[in-house]
């Protein structure tokens, strides 16, 4: 292969083939291309993008530089969530012990918190004791004894989707759709699965706010999926506020365990039990809606759904005892403090963006890789969008490490929490707006 020339055709809106995505992979893999060939070729397919044929080329061809998770021949269905990301955006800690409570294997593999979005893996860390940095052996054997395991992206999958990544992200060539469907299915494709939800955000605080480009993202994954044998449902849901009440990595492992209690804020559940509907039917292809809906709310009500989680939490060295305490400490931080409305009035907006970045300013996210992150840090809302509220009344309450980080976080949130005239509508976006899958797009009632 001639590095030179490939980025020479893509430069020129030519296509390549799947043998030269192979060699391309395989050579970002092993370290034997250079930064700058690579580089110049995410910049050659950022502004020439790629057809679907090179898609899935690759996306395979990114996939095949690691390991996969093996399921066990005769085993049921292996059905996984990826979302794209959001503020509040908590549901995979309740959806992979809610599926695996009714007999759905979930592999679930998240992220860290990127940009103002939280991850998956900090909030899960958050509980004392609990890893994430399974091996894959590991994973399998956790998913074979509880149907679940919650890990991280091992150094195993796909390290030629994690060198250009890194690439891809010092050379502002990440929002591409081709480059981002085939990294994440490269990395959802190494999981071994029978199904999987995608949960794409749209609104001002998603990755992707206009809904098109949403779209656009959920019909290539599907069509990935497709090619690789694996079906895929995409809900579009709305990131135009913080999803629940509470933003911040402890803060909303508790928010879980509430909704897993049979509590929980009503959106939460929404969003949830949307997604996991969907997960359900992809692993009991002839259950009617209906039917997923009474199986997943008795797996609540029973309380299988939050044993399950307890499980998961052993299995993974937490401290379950710490996830049973009423008032958990480890979810406390040293400094709380409210933010109240200074008049009265209608709350018309609460951008999720800056509220991302208030947790990072509180250290409850990361400006770089290498950023430690503090858990018990966060806000949680005491009102929503379209509340009416009194003056003095608290719309929000600040979890802070010390005195100065909760003053300034206080007088952040006062200026987030957009308050409107008594009677005025606010504007906001269904929690789930649309269901694609290869057949189309629906637009939900
Ligand atoms: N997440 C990924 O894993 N890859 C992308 O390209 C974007 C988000």
């Amino acid at each position: 292969m001639i590095l030179r020339d490939l980025i020479e055709r893509k430069r020129d809106g030519g296509r390549l083939a799947p043998a030269e995505w192979r060699e391309i992979a395989i050579a970002a893999a092993d370290g034997t291309a250079p930064d700058y060939q690579l580089a110049s070729l995410l910049m050659a397919i950022f502004w020439r993008g790629l057809d679907a044929a090179e898609t899935s080329a690759l996306t395979s061809a990114m996939l095949a530089t690691g390991s996969t998770l093996r399921r066990p021949a005769g085993a049921g269905p292996w059905i996984d969530k990826h979302s794209t990301g959001g503020v509040g955006d908590k549901t995979s800690l309740i959806l992979a012990p809610l599926l695996a409570a009714v007999g759905v294997s979930v592999p679930m593999m998240s992220g860290r918190g990127l940009g103002h979005t939280g991850g998956t893996l900090d909030k899960l860390e958050s509980i004392p004791g609990f890893r994430t940095d399974l091996t894959l052996a590991q994973a399998e054997a956790q998913l074979k004894a509880i149907g679940c395991a919650l890990i991280g992206q091992t150094a195993e999958i796909a390290p030629a989707d994690r060198r250009l990544y890194a690439l891809r992200d010092a050379t502002a060539t990440v929002e591409c759709i081709q480059l981002i469907a085939a990294s994440i299915m490269s990395k959802k494709l190494a999981e071994g699965l029978t199904g999987l939800v995608l949960d794409v955000k749209t609104g001002s605080g998603a990755f992707l706010p206009e809904l098109e480009r949403g779209l656009e993202l959920a019909h290539t994954m599907i069509a990935l999926g497709a090619a690789a044998g694996v079906p895929v449902v995409t809900l579009i849901t709305a990131m135009d506020r913080p999803l629940g009440n509470a933003c911040g990595n402890a803060l909303e492992v508790v928010e879980c365990l509430d909704t897993l209690g049979g509590g929980g804020p009503p959106d939460v559940w929404t969003v949830t039990e949307g997604l996991a509907i969907e997960m359900l039917q992809l692993a009991r292809p002839t259950m009617s809606a209906a039917a997923a809906r009474t199986t997943l709310r008795a797996a609540i009500d029973s309380g299988a759904a939050l044993e399950k989680f307890r499980q998961i939490v052993a299995a993974q060295g937490g401290d379950v005892s710490a996830i049973d305490a009423p008032t958990p400490e480890w979810a406390r931080a040293p400094e709380i403090g409210d933010v109240v409305a200074d008049r009265s009035g209608v709350v018309l907006a609460i951008p999720p963006r800056p509220v991302g970045h208030a947790i990072i300013a509180l250290g409850g996210g990361r400006t770089t890789k290498e950023d430690r992150v503090d858990p018990r840090v966060g806000i949680v809302f005491k009102v929503r969008v379209g509340d009416a509220v009194r003056s003095g009344q608290p719309l929000a309450t600040i979890h802070a490490a010390n005195p100065s980080a909760l003053a300034e976080a206080q007088a952040r949130v006062r200026g987030i929490v957009q308050l409107g005239e008594v009677g005025e509508e606010a504007a906001m976006l269904p929690w789930v707006s649309h269901r694609v899958t290869s057949a189309g797009t629906e637009v939900l009632p």
